[in-house]
């Protein structure tokens, strides 16, 4: 076991055991959201002819050159109708947005530059070829247009769509076990006893974990008992991971850590960051475990330091393109902010961008057990052990979204 590891070791021994990535075939109106387990090409040239950008007339440049034009109407051309007739010299052809281009025209002029007498159109404005659209422009039948990785989302549904996808291959949603611990804990409305206080990890962790692209299996909380935690533990035990959360300081109860060290595998304990110093890693039975702290706050941070990358990583989530749930950004501290001895520090900043720059500032208070300053702030400092950060200076920053 090692104990008291940087951000980068600790990212480097959780993947050495990584999530299992499956893959399963999925129909294309179930797809939104899920993440593409392999590249997309495209089935068709995009588009599959040349058509109009344009409502209009389909001409031949030449006869259009000088002065209002009078051309003989010679047909229609419609998007999804019948192919139209071919144009000759002195002719045009009506046509529509996404139409096929009539043979022997070579340029559109768009409505508002026309007039219309029965079958004769006078042309008043330009002919341009820059008004239609050339077969295959945009996409070439074969090209591959999504990476392996990439998020379903609203614009890369419809371009799976534009290329004839019934089907993806996505990753399978892996099932994460969520488990709080603690004998203070309760369900939120429920009545409180002295000592007890509402219980909120479990909701914030599953919300991350689905955020990610995996489904979360959220577990009531369990008593700090080590009958009962490793009863539990048995049952999700058979998940894909499992997030605990609290328990894992140097407490007479903190059983989590307990349990792992007595009958699970510790990979590591302690993290060198602040807040979220005392994670840990490893496997119960085989499976991945994360001890998260019980500092509300701690155990989203540690998340998405920690446990998000570890998911992207082991599912191999494209990272411009896949889920994201916060993003490395340079940001220029508006006022000074300590960091931390021989820690990574994560102080929670809000990001605001004006006049081309990426601000950030400090709100609430700073503790570990303050919810609101999760919700106040929308990034963290990555500033380095030892290392404050000063007024003006531009530093690193997680930006959360
Ligand atoms: P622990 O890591 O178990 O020592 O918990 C640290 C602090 O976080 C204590 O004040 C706990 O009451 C609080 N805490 C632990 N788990 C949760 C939870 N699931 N929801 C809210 N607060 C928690
Ligand atoms: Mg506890």
């Amino acid at each position: 076991m090692e104990q008291g590891v940087h951000h980068d070791r600790a990212l480097e021994i959780a993947l050495g055991k990584p999530l299992e990535k499956n893959v399963e075939t999925i129909q294309f109106n179930q797809a939104n959201g899920r993440v593409l387990a392999n590249p997309l090409s495209s089935h068709v040239d995009d588009p599959r002819f040349d058509n109009s950008a344009m409502d209009g007339f389909a001409v031949r440049a030449s006869d259009c050159k000088e002065g209002p034009t009078i051309l003989t109407i010679v047909g229609v051309s419609q998007a999804g109708g019948e192919h139209p007739p071919a144009i000759g010299p002195g002719q045009a052809c009506r046509i529509m947005t996404g139409a096929p281009m009539p043979s022997g025209a070579d340029a559109i002029v768009m409505v508002e530059d026309t007039q219309t007498d029965q079958d004769r159109v006078t042309v008043l404005g330009p002919a341009r070829t820059g008004y239609i659209r050339r077969r295959a422009e945009n996409l070439a039948k074969g090209q591959e247009a999504l990476p392996a990785g990439a998020t379903l989302t609203s614009a890369a549904l419809a371009l799976a769509g534009t290329m004839g996808h019934g089907q993806v291959e996505v990753v399978k949603r892996p099932k994460i076990a969520i488990l709080s611990t603690g004998d203070e804990l309760v369900p939120p409305g429920t009545e409180l006893a002295p000592g007890q206080i509402y219980e909120s990890n479990s909701h914030a962790l599953a919300s991350l974990v689905e955020s990610m692209g995996c489904l979360a299996m959220r577990h009531e909380s369990v008593a700090d008992s080590m009958d009962e935690l490793r009863a539990t533990l048995v049952r999700l035990s058979e998940c894909d991971a499992i997030l605990t959360s609290g328990g894992v300081s140097m407490g007479e109860w903190d059983h989590v850590r307990k349990i792992m060290e007595e009958e699970g595998d510790i990979a590591f304990w302690k993290m060198r960051i602040r807040p979220g110093g005392p994670p840990l890693f490893g496997t119960w039975r085989g499976t991945p475990l994360f001890g998260l702290p019980g500092n509300p706050v701690s155990s989203l941070v540690v998340f998405h330091v920690l446990v998000a990358p570890w998911i992207a990583r082991s599912l191999g989530y494209h990272p411009e393109l896949g889920p994201r749930i916060s993003r490395r950004v340079s940001v220029m501290l508006e006022e000074d902010i300590l960091g931390a001895p021989r820690k990574l520090c994560l102080r929670r900043i809000r990001i605001r961008s004006e006049n081309g720059k990426l601000l950030a500032t400090t709100h609430t208070h700073q503790g570990s057990g303050n919810m609101h300053s999760m919700v106040a702030h929308n990034g963290l400092t990555l500033l380095p052990p030892d290392t404050d950060g000063r007024a003006g200076e531009i530093i690193e920053a997680i930006w959360l979204l």
